[in-house]
């Protein structure tokens, strides 16, 4: 009787921790709050972050920026080498990087403590990418550009930077292909890839905030227009190339609908010259006018 008692007893027991269950689970659904968009990133330099600019390969002045977060990790932007042309007639575009830029961007890391985790390419011109075979053998960083300018598969270069063919050393392959929105997050600082091709295919700008004003890093999509000593007039980087990757159109076009969106206040530092603004360039680029 005791026995039957106590099954009777766990039965009930049973049923009832079911029952709770089952109220549980049947509980009217408080209504699902819409899914929360993921607060959006913000672009930002801290504060303590230190942009050191070198004008590398003496021929083009290729402006190459090392940008270091507050605790030394640094990325670099452009890491062009200085370098020898070996033209001939039966090879002719063809280059040899001598190393001494690449060796004057590693005395600048060492020198200032700073450790290298990225190597970021604007495009895959050969004034642009020259030191990057020396800084991975270095320090190892992960090489970064837009695939657009990646060597495609079955390509004797593949997955390397598009004008690898014009030297003749070899250089190592893309980690990371970049696309539009892409964020690159290291030591507190964020930056974002903005797709400009026209000066070519995977031409980039990337775009953060800096002491308190927009920053954009703008390769070679975006110049500053000035007049030079010669009389001309120098702007936007060409796209007049031998390989018809070049499109001037659809270059002024990025430039109009990408950058000139930005808030003139926003300060470029390009791929050469001088450092300029959103707000400046407006004023005079060829670039506004719609063909
Ligand atoms: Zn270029």
């Amino acid at each position: 009787m005791r026995t039957i008692r106590g099954f009777y007893l766990f039965v009930l027991l049973l049923a009832g921790t079911t029952i709770v269950l089952a109220q549980q689970t049947a509980a009217p659904a408080t209504p699902a709050k819409p899914a929360a968009t993921p607060p959006a990133v913000k672009l930002v330099l801290p504060a303590k972050t230190r942009i050191i600019t070198l004008v590398v390969e003496p021929f083009w002045q290729t402006n190459c920026y090392i940008v270091a977060g507050p605790t030394g990790q640094a990325l670099v932007i452009d890491p062009a080498d200085d370098l020898e042309s070996i033209s001939t007639a039966e090879k002719p575009d063809r280059y040899h990087p001598r190393g001494n830029d690449a060796k004057r961007i590693y005395a600048a890391l060492t020198e200032n403590k700073l450790t290298l985790k990225y190597m970021i390419l604007t495009h895959g011109h050969l004034d642009h990418f020259g030191a990057i075979g020396y800084l991975k053998q270095q320090t190892g960083a992960t090489i970064m550009m837009h695939e657009g300018d990646i060597r495609p598969k079955g390509d004797p270069f593949e997955g390397c930077p598009k004008d690898t063919r014009m030297f003749d050393v070899e250089v190592p392959k893309v980690d990371r292909a970049l696309k539009e929105d892409d964020i690159i997050s290291l030591d507190g600082m964020t930056l974002k890839v903005i797709h400009t091709p026209g000066h070519s295919p995977g031409s980039l700008c990337l775009l953060t905030s800096y002491q308190g004003k927009p920053l954009l890093f703008s390769g070679d999509t975006l110049l500053h227009y000035y007049k030079g000593w010669d009389g001309n007039t120098y702007d936007t980087g060409r796209t007049n190339f031998h390989d018809g990757s070049g499109n001037q159109d659809l270059l002024y076009r990025m430039i109009r609908e990408k950058l000139f969106i930005l808030p003139d206040e926003t300060v470029v530092l390009p791929g050469h010259y001088a450092a300029t603004t959103i707000g400046d360039e407006k004023k005079f680029s060829p670039a506004t006018k719609a063909p």
